[in-house]
């Protein structure tokens, strides 16, 4: 078994790295700080990391409310932002919105086979009049041909592979400073390709004796979802994955919404991207810009804090039950985050008829 060597914690604070010994094959797991309460600091066996992997498992998502109690405690710190709307637009007050949005459980219902995520009509629509209304960007765990293919909407950025995987609109934008810019491509870990491919054909033939597994390759990380398994077979899931990442020192384990998620051992995720795509804006540096990002699960977690730790915008977390969380307001389901997506589209065409001059900013 394994020995842990030490514990590093991670620039964002929603995870902590473990780190195996380099001579027994290196290895990164990541966990949550609430489960490293519950591991040996130093000298926990690897069964504990693993133990620790499942409890996170379970506790990233979440499907029953626990108190009614903890649930209205919740919301009083994270009110819905519908409820909130008007305080919302109110700090936006002469400022440019900037809209960023997850995909799965955000702008789609999640759904057991990954493949059949669709976006509503509905949605699209509201989508499109919202990319016309601001600058809009998609950042998202999947590979981000995939999600384009679900989003079909050449208006927007797209960060796929949680940001790793940059592209910005094909049209051009109004809200690019040099439009004589080709179209915005970014990604910062072209070199783990190679890599990635080989990791991901372990992970699909170590897993195959799972019923339910399935491997996702979204081209700068790699998904394994568990949503269709069955609880007693986690454990097991748990290992093998673990088994093939400890040859993969440069690759490091998340998870999800019921999903593991190995991806390159850099400093990039949710969080530096939304920063990137404000920089590609050339709003990085100014404060005259109100960035709202909607997102539903773990990794958001990197770009709600972002915009805590900048002071600016807002993070509106997607669940229907008490989770913690940076982001400051909270939506139940994407049928909320449409209508909150409507309202702000309305608003920007109230306030273009109250106040043309904002056409000169836009
Ligand atoms: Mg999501």
């Amino acid at each position: 078994m394994t020995q842990m060597q030490n514990v590093v914690m991670s620039e964002t604070k929603s995870e902590v790295v473990a780190q195996n010994k380099p001579q027994q094959g290196g290895g990164y797991i990541s966990i949550s700080r609430n489960i490293l309460k519950n591991l040996e600091i130093n000298g926990g066996e690897g069964q504990r990391v693993v133990n620790g992997l499942i409890e996170s498992m379970r506790a990233s998502s979440p499907t029953h409310t626990s108190l009614s109690q903890d649930q209205t405690s919740w919301i009083l710190h994270h009110p819905s932002a519908l409820d909130m709307f008007d305080q919302i637009m109110e700090a936006s007050r002469g400022k440019q919105i900037v809209m960023f949005l997850d995909y799965d459980g955000t702008l789609s219902p999640i759904v057991e086979d990954p493949d059949r995520a669709y976006m509503s009509n509905s949605m699209r629509k509201t989508l499109r009049k919202l990319a016309r209304s601001f600058p809009t960007a998609i950042v998202t765990g999947r590979c981000k041909d995939k999600v384009y293919n679900f989003v079909r909407l050449e208006e927007l950025y797209y960060a796929g592979s949680h940001g790793l995987d940059i592209k910005g609109p094909s049209r051009s934008s109004k809200y690019i400073k040099n439009r004589k810019a080709e179209t915005l491509i970014f990604q910062p870990a072209s070199q783990f390709l190679p890599m990635i491919d080989e990791a991901y054909q372990k992970l699909v033939d170590e897993t195959k004796s799972i019923p339910g597994s399935l491997v996702e390759n979204n081209k700068f990380c790699v998904s394994v979802h568990f949503r269709c398994v069955d609880e007693k077979k986690w454990s097991e899931l748990a290992h093998q994955v673990k088994s093939v990442l400890k040859n993969y020192p440069k690759l490091r384990l998340t998870q999800g919404r019921k999903v593991l998620e190995i991806r390159p051992n850099i400093k990039w995720d949710k969080g530096t991207a939304l920063e990137f795509l404000l920089e590609s804006l050339g709003l990085a540096n100014c404060n005259d810009f109100f960035p709202i990002y909607i997102g539903d699960d773990q990794s958001d977690e990197d770009a709600f804090k972002k915009l805590r730790d900048r002071g600016q915008g807002c993070g509106i977390l997607v669940s229907k039950f008490p989770k913690k969380t940076s982001a400051s307001y909270s939506l139940q389901e994407p049928n909320e985050v449409m209508d909150f997506l409507q309202r702000l589209v309305e608003w920007k065409k109230v306030s273009m008829r109250a106040r043309p001059w904002m056409l000169m900013c836009t």
